[in-house]
């Protein structure tokens, strides 16, 4: 695995790399969900470049971005091991040089859930992954459904802006008690970590209400929030019963639903999603 640290070394790397390129935008401290994005990505592709950039432009409170978990050497090992050819390992300044002064601001589907509960977020997410795909030029980009309104966000952003890159969604990979893998995982308490498996529960037993017939978005939500209030340690930032396409709030539940919610155990900030069809 190549490791390249600056924009210049990563255009370098991938002139003379095979097509199609696969990319793997990561922000570190790599799971089972990463590694199978990148078993997709070398499935499906020549080279398989991943990034890894704690990206300070998506984090509202500083105390989450610098509490955001971070070891180049485990992550570097297990991303050779998964397969990636090319690794993008940035500083904060090579990819935010001084001087750096735009914004990629998605709309409407970037305005509800987490773009509410975490203003700028996707204006972050949106700019530095706007830039991954102007460096890698990729065929595929790769991204985790764990992260549903990223994956729309990105949709959208790379249909309105014409990218030649096709954004590839794959599905969320759990522990066996359903809890979805995510970095922020490693900041749970022991207590904690016996908590969270309430997340997948609560969405569950909402995605069972949509199925035996409830059409009211209320009742959907109200099955939801009955489980996550039997563990009163988990905080609720929101519960949503929406629209998969616009994410827009239902009021009756016609046909597909996302039900999304995220949740604070031990202050730290989980989401999660189960998508009804
Ligand atoms: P992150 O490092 O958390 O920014 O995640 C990098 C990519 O991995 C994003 O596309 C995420 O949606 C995806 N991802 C994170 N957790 C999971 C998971 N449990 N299953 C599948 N993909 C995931």
């Amino acid at each position: 695995m190549l490791v390249v640290r600056t924009r210049a070394a990563l255009r370098a790397a991938l002139a003379a790399a095979p097509r199609p390129v696969g990319l793997v935008p990561t922000m570190g401290w790599l799971h089972a969900g990463h590694v199978s994005l990148v078993a997709q990505a070398r499935a499906e592709n020549a080279t398989v470049v991943m990034s890894i950039f704690v990206n300070p432009k998506q984090f509202g409170e500083s105390t989450d971005f610098e509490k955001y978990p971070r070891s180049e050497e485990r992550d570097f090992a297990r991303a050779e091991a998964a397969g990636v050819d090319v690794m993008f390992a940035p500083t904060v300044d090579e990819v935010y040089p001084p001087g750096f002064d735009t914004v990629v601001s998605v709309g409407a589907i970037a305005h509800p859930l987490e773009g509410r509960a975490r203003p700028g977020h996707f204006d972050g997410v949106a700019t530095v992954v706007a830039l991954l795909f102007s460096l890698v030029s990729a065929e595929r980009a790769y991204f985790g459904l764990k992260d549903y309104q990223q994956v729309q966000v990105i949709r959208r952003m790379t249909l309105d802006l014409a990218l030649p890159t096709t954004v590839v969604p794959c599905p969320t990979v759990r522990e066996p008690d359903g809890l979805a893998l995510s970095s922020r995982n490693a900041r749970l308490t022991p207590a904690g970590r016996m908590v969270a498996p309430v997340i997948h529960r609560a969405l569950v037993a909402g995605a069972e209400h949509v199925r035996r017939g409830v059409r009211e978005a209320a009742s959907v939500r109200g099955a939801v929030l009955a489980v996550l209030a039997t563990e009163p340690s988990a905080v609720v930032d929101y519960v949503s019963v929406a629209d998969p396409d616009t994410l827009k709030e239902l009021v009756e539940v016609e046909g597909r639903a996302l039900l999304s919610l995220a949740v604070r155990v031990d202050d730290v900030r989980l989401i999660d999603n189960e998508l009804v069809s």
